[in-house]
């Protein structure tokens, strides 16, 4: 039996699932994959420029166990670049604070921090073409506030 891992806080989902080498046949690329909390990691101390303590704080965990995470997170992305890869971001074990929505009219991205009160429609443009982006990240063992106001399909856009 194991120890079922402490769900680590992400404070959003990532904006895309995944991105593609240009000029590969999609038949021809092997995957990495990165978890939710690996991509935090990297947001949180690579992207804003956290110190690790405060990086740690900021998902729940160590700083010992941060360390570890975005190591492993680096070492996948140079394996996507250097190897060609497809990076592939899914799994992991976390927990979202907030909600994003993508306008698939204008384009446009909204963070909602009230799980109870995400639109039927953007912001910007009123448009109800949305797509709820934490519905993507929900499957598996990460539970993204998943199931509401989903109505775009099954993530693809
Ligand atoms: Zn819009």
């Amino acid at each position: 039996m194991s120890r079922p891992i402490k769900k680590r806080t992400v404070q959003e989902p990532p904006k895309i699932q995944g991105m593609k080498p240009i000029g590969v046949p999609a038949s021809f690329l092997d995957k990495v994959i990165l978890s939710i909390d690996e991509y935090e990691a990297i947001r949180l101390a690579d992207y804003e420029g956290l110190e690790h303590q405060k990086a740690a704080e900021m998902m729940n965990i160590s700083r010992p166990t941060f360390t570890r995470l975005i190591e492993k997170a680096r070492r996948k992305l140079a394996e996507s670049i250097i190897a060609v890869k497809e990076l592939v971001i899914e799994g992991g074990s976390f927990s979202f604070i907030s909600d994003l929505i993508r306008c698939l009219d204008c384009g446009k991205i909204s963070r909602f921090e009230d799980p109870n009160y995400i639109p039927e429609t953007c912001p910007h443009c009123k448009s109800a073409n949305i797509v709820h982006l934490n519905q993507w990240f929900s499957g598996g063992r990460g539970h993204g506030r998943g199931g509401r106001g989903f109505r775009g399909g099954r993530g693809g856009w």
